[in-house]
């Protein structure tokens, strides 16, 4: 019988984490699942665009992985007990339980509702693929006319907003955040965001929280509403309630309590990366959950897990975060450079060149994903008879 690895989610951390092991373990040694929810790999950092009403390019898992050797389970996963060491997933094939010898949790995250009453009911969101369509066909019932109103005045809610107001000119956009918007960013990339809003018509709701979401506006703590025919709820990411729910030692906001290397501090067979994982970078903060993190991460657990497999030295990848690269609709953007501890610089790109950044930087990322061990040799190593954690002490 084959050593059974799965890897839960086939995000910007599940698949290429997975061609990556597919490359790099022996096929005669592992057997690696996929579960994933959607079919496709779906890029996330383009779901503002999808919502927009922009097409995205399908980019099918069964071809991403061709001739790798990975099964692929399209599957929702509902459950996970680390005790037991068995996966439960739901699919057209019904519901099954898998068992695994090594666990790699990426199930990524969800929009964060912060138990504000109303946002389940009457928002929308463009934290997954589903919601992200359901916004777009609601704003193609709005037309050329009616009001939309963003929360959240970080990167997700200034992404969505910029879109929306630049391929819908007909709607009225607000975008209502607790703090300043931008407040965050250095000087020059702050007026140019604001500048932005100004030329795409977008008003800002600044230092207000929101209370609740109603059906026809957004309730704020000053008193106001700010009526809504389409509210869109951006106001941060949490993760899925399975890791919690599992047995895995868990942080307060449900990531994964994760060593250096990845691993799960509780369950020696298991390891996560990206926006599901506990991670603390090189500066000693966590990663922001990010795609920037979700590469930094995968490419650090499949080091781990293919060492650990195999008995090698498993090296430590980088973990730091360079900044944000922020989409103000289709023809600007801006690129803010941050120091070593998170802070924004005073400089960052703006206008066209940033545009071409962000632009590259999707088509990499999405490349990448698909081809994750371009730049090294794809090598099938054995597995040492008993695949125990054998470099553990060698790397911490
Ligand atoms: C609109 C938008 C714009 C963004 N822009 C940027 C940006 O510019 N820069 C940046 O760094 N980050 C950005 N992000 C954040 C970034 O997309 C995430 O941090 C990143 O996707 C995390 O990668 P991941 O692999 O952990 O999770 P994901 O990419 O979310 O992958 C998770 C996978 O798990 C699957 N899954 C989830 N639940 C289940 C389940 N129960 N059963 C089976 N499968 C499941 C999903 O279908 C998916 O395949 C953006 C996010 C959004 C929503």
């Amino acid at each position: 019988m084959r050593y059974r690895i799965i890897v839960l989610g086939a995000g910007y951390a599940g698949a290429a984490s997975a061609g990556h092991l597919a490359r790099q373990l022996h096929p005669d040694d592992v057997e690696i699942t996929v579960v994933s929810a959607e079919p496709d790999f779906v890029e996330r950092m383009r779901l503002h665009q999808l919502a927009a009403g922009q097409e995205l390019r399908r980019l099918p898992l069964t071809r991403m992985f061709a001739g790798t050797g990975i099964r692929l389970r399209v599957a929702r996963v509902t459950a996970l007990d680390a005790e037991r060491s068995t996966v439960t997933v739901t699919g057209e094939e019904g519901t099954e339980q898998l068992e695994y010898d090594t666990l790699l949790y990426t199930l990524g995250s969800t929009s964060a509702d912060h138990g504000v009453p109303g946002v389940n009911e009457y928002a929308f969101n463009v934290a997954d693929r589903p919601s992200a369509q359901r916004l777009r066909e609601l704003l193609d019932e709005l037309g050329d006319q009616g009001r939309v109103t963003v929360v959240g005045g970080n990167l997700t809610g200034i992404e969505t907003a910029t879109e929306i107001a630049e391929s819908r000119t007909g709607l009225r956009v607000t975008l209502v955040t607790t703090g300043e918007v931008g407040g965050w960013l250095g000087d020059k990339a702050r007026r140019h965001l604001l500048r932005a809003f100004d030329r795409l018509g977008i008003a800002v709701h600044q230092q207000s929280t929101v209370e609740r979401v109603g059906a026809t506006g957004v309730h704020v703590d000053d008193g106001t509403v700010l009526p809504a025919d389409v509210t869109v709820w951006a106001a941060g990411f949490t993760t899925h309630p399975i890791a919690a729910a599992s047995g895995l030692k868990v942080e307060e906001n449900g990531q994964i309590t994760v060593d250096r290397m990845m691993r799960s501090v509780s369950h020696p067979q298991v390891y996560a990366a990206g926006d599901s994982a506990h991670t603390i970078g090189d500066n000693g903060q966590p990663l922001p959950m990010s795609c920037a993190s979700a590469n930094l991460t995968r490419t650090q657990v499949t080091a781990t897990i293919v060492g650990d497999l195999t008995g090698r030295k498993v090296a430590k990848a980088p973990l730091f975060y360079p900044g944000n690269c922020v989409s103000l609709g289709s023809k600007d953007a801006f690129f803010q450079v941050v120091d070593g501890e998170a802070r924004s610089k005073t400089w960052s790109v703006r206008g066209w060149a940033a545009t071409r950044i962000k632009a590259a930087v999707l088509r990499t990322v999405a490349w990448n994903t698909g081809n994750p061990t371009y730049g090294m040799p794809s090598r099938r190593r054995r597995l040492t008879t008993a695949p125990v954690r054998a470099s553990r002490a060698v790397a911490d």
